[in-house]
């Protein structure tokens, strides 16, 4: 059985497995990422426990490569970190080689969106699909593209931020420099927000506590007892990725759609205007006939799309 290796390098965790071609992860450790180590400690760290999973694979079984995923400005091609918004630091680092020389194989550096994307398209929503689109609602919002069976990445490896897509262009600022991106109204920070603009002008809701308390989670659970402001919330999430999906499905005439990361909970909350948004405004594809999918891999995601990076896999 061929088995790779994957690491998912977030602000705080980090997480990585042993994964088989197929997606399935086999083995999975995580350790704390301490920002005031810099990326040498960091990447001295990676480097450990990477080796002992490698060795730690049966004979025979050893990982025949790495995909590192991370969030931020990425080289795919060079395998380079340009810079990442929560890892304070770390500007051209050349991670890739690094892991690459350190290990004695193969290493992929990849957007942490695309990578869960490509896992989603490997053993999730998106198994089966040649051409795909991959959202993760988080504090931001990530996307993927897979097309023709292979991630897009773009001319200059940062293709994709789909997150970014103008949808009011009056609209809040957003962390990107524009102006009313998807990110300002579909992230899990901006669905609170919205909530919370709303208890401010004195919308009525169930909800009871202080305003700033207010989470996505709490939202959620308001919206599954049928609170009208959390509703309304999510309707106007999905009123955005509808839009959203219906200028990426004319582009691209994609097959389908795969939307995780935490805030994609709500999912069944904010479908129908989604999809009612889709259905009556696309043209180059059959809104019938598409793929609309939550994602189901969870945390898992990233890992699983490690072998994704591997051709003949
Ligand atoms: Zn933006």
């Amino acid at each position: 059985m061929k088995t790779y290796l994957g690491l998912d390098l977030g602000g705080t965790n980090a997480k990585y497995g042993l994964v088989g071609s197929r997606g399935e992860v086999l083995e999975r450790g995580r350790f704390s990422v301490r920002s005031e180590r810099g990326p040498d400690g960091i990447i001295e760290e990676m480097i450990a426990d990477l080796k002992a999973l490698r060795d730690s694979a049966p004979s025979g079984g050893k990982p025949l490569g790495l995909t590192v995923g991370a969030a931020g400005r990425i080289l795919t091609d060079e395998g380079v970190l340009v810079f990442a918004p929560n890892l304070p630091g770390w500007r051209n680092v050349p991670l890739a080689g690094r892991l690459s020389e350190a290990l004695d194989m193969e290493v992929h550096l990849v957007n942490d969106a695309d990578l869960y994307t490509l896992g989603e398209w490997l053993a999730g929503a998106g198994s089966g699909l040649d051409n795909l689109v991959g959202f993760t609602l988080g504090t931001g919002v990530g996307g993927g593209l897979i097309l023709g069976g292979r991630l897009f990445t773009g001319s200059f490896g940062s293709a994709a931020e789909i997150g970014h897509m103008v949808i009011e262009p009056d609209g809040l600022p957003c962390g990107c420099g524009s102006r009313g991106c998807l990110e300002t109204i579909a992230s899990a920070t901006a669905m609170t927000r919205t909530a919370r603009e709303w208890l401010a002008e004195g919308r009525s809701s169930a909800f009871q506590g202080r305003p700033d308390d207010l989470t996505a989670a709490t939202l959620f659970d308001m919206a599954r007892q049928g609170d009208r402001l959390a509703l309304e919330v999510f309707e106007r999430v999905g009123w955005a990725l509808g839009l959203a999906l219906t200028s990426i499905f004319n582009i691209l005439g994609l097959e389908g759609a795969v939307i995780g990361g935490g805030a994609s909970a709500a999912y069944e909350f904010f479908l129908p205007r989604m999809r009612k948004e889709l259905a009556s405004r696309v043209f180059a594809v059959d809104a019938d006939r598409v793929r609309l999918a939550q994602a189901t891999l969870g945390d898992d995601a990233c890992l699983a799309g490690a072998p994704a990076m591997f051709a003949g896999r």
